[in-house]
């Protein structure tokens, strides 16, 4: 791994939806991931959506934070609710970060720091909207919260934005290897690649691991959001 190189390429994993699994205390999609992860050792970043965190199970706790502890992962903020496609009584369309008030907004950003700290005594840094939809008032609510460095596909504000370069999925959910060679680039410094383990068929972790391993033939580092922050 050229971890130490600084012209290397980096690659940042984004895994959305980490939420508590009745059966496997993770979902078993998280599971594979983070054992592939690991086995690999290689790094990537996990959405955890807030709400997931209201329950007793110590299970759970545990658990990620051993995944927090191992240094390969990130815990990123992603909502409380993962509200989409919500309807007001007008009929009018919102999602938890978009068309709602900055109030909404803040609200719910800070009740997942709040739900990590307590439960996990971890201080969440990245944070990035459920369906990446958002608007104005995300800006206002995210620049509330000053333990939050860095917002995954964000709007230009004081955080640390990443952008959307490339996909693994094509569409959403669905990784494809042929489609990824063909988006692939290498004139950017670094690639944010969102990822949702939990929905994957074998064949689509298949198509992941090609991806993967036809990056690792590349000149690339992965590296976690909140590390690549602290490098800058
Ligand atoms: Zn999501």
């Amino acid at each position: 791994m050229p971890d130490s190189k600084s012209d290397s390429q980096w690659i940042i994993l984004k895994a959305d939806d980490l939420i508590y699994d009745s059966v496997h205390t993770l979902p078993a999609g998280f599971n594979k991931f983070i054992e592939y992860i690991s086995r690999k050792q290689i790094k990537a970043s996990l959405g955890i959506i807030g709400r997931s965190l209201e329950t007793d199970v110590t299970a759970y706790f545990d658990a990620l934070q051993e995944i927090h502890s191992s240094g390969l992962f990130e815990i990123w903020n992603h909502g409380y609710q993962h509200l989409l496609r919500g309807r007001k009584v007008r009929g009018e369309m919102f999602d938890e970060f978009q068309n709602t008030s900055s109030e909404y907004q803040y609200d719910n950003m800070l009740k997942t720091q709040q739900l990590a700290k307590t439960k996990l005594g971890i201080t969440l840094r990245t944070f990035g909207a459920p369906g990446n939809a958002i608007d104005d008032n995300t800006v206002k609510a995210i620049e509330q919260i000053d333990e939050i460095k860095v917002w995954l596909f964000g709007k230009p504000s004081g955080k640390l934005v990443l952008y959307r370069y490339c996909d693994i999925e094509y569409p959403t959910l669905k990784p494809d290897y042929s489609k990824f060679v063909e988006h692939y680039t290498t004139q950017r410094d670094y690639l944010v690649l969102q990822v949702h383990p939990k929905e994957w068929s074998k064949e689509d972790f298949m198509e992941f691991e090609k991806i993967i391993d036809f990056l690792l033939t590349k000149d690339v580092a992965f590296i976690t959001p909140y590390d690549f922050y602290l490098r800058r």
